[in-house]
């Protein structure tokens, strides 16, 4: 069966889209620990990071370098914090959280935010990220 993330890459579950090439897609997490948390996903589903190909492995963190570039110019903080779990979700992602402190990427702190928040949130990145050679 397709990960819920597949289903998000698709377009059958809506999501606020960050940015994307042919191979690679960002989005903002729905329960995110602090403003503008993004997952970095490959469109290949594959369980677990170190499983990718390294190709794709290092295809995918040159895509998030450039997804926490946008995000650090568009989210102000003191830092992007990177992290990879995949407990929930068994499709390789990569947690990309604008920092102000440890609680905002230990995963118990959360922040709720409305849907016209996510959208300006989603809109300011995407227009911060550097669409050359992607
Ligand atoms: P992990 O697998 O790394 O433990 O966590 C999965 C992450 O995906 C969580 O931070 C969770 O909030 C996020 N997530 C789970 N389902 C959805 C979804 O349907 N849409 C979005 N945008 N994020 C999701």
């Amino acid at each position: 069966m397709a990960s819920i993330f597949t289903k998000i890459i698709k377009g059958e579950i809506p999501c606020y889209k960050v940015a994307e090439s042919a191979d690679f897609f960002a989005f903002l997490d729905i329960n995110p620990n602090a403003k503008g948390h993004t997952l970095v996903v490959p469109k290949k589903e594959v369980n677990k990071i170190f499983d990718l190909e390294e190709a794709a492995y290092l295809g995918l963190m040159t895509f998030a370098r450039k997804v926490a570039i946008a995000l650090e110019k568009a989210v102000p903080c003191d830092r992007i914090g990177i992290s990879v779990i995949g407990l929930e979700v068994p499709h390789v992602h990569v947690h990309l959280i604008p920092l102000h402190s440890m609680n905002d990427i230990d995963f118990k702190h959360k922040v709720s935010l409305t849907s016209e928040e996510f959208s300006t949130l989603a809109n300011s990145i995407s227009e911060a990220f550097d669409t050359s050679e992607v």
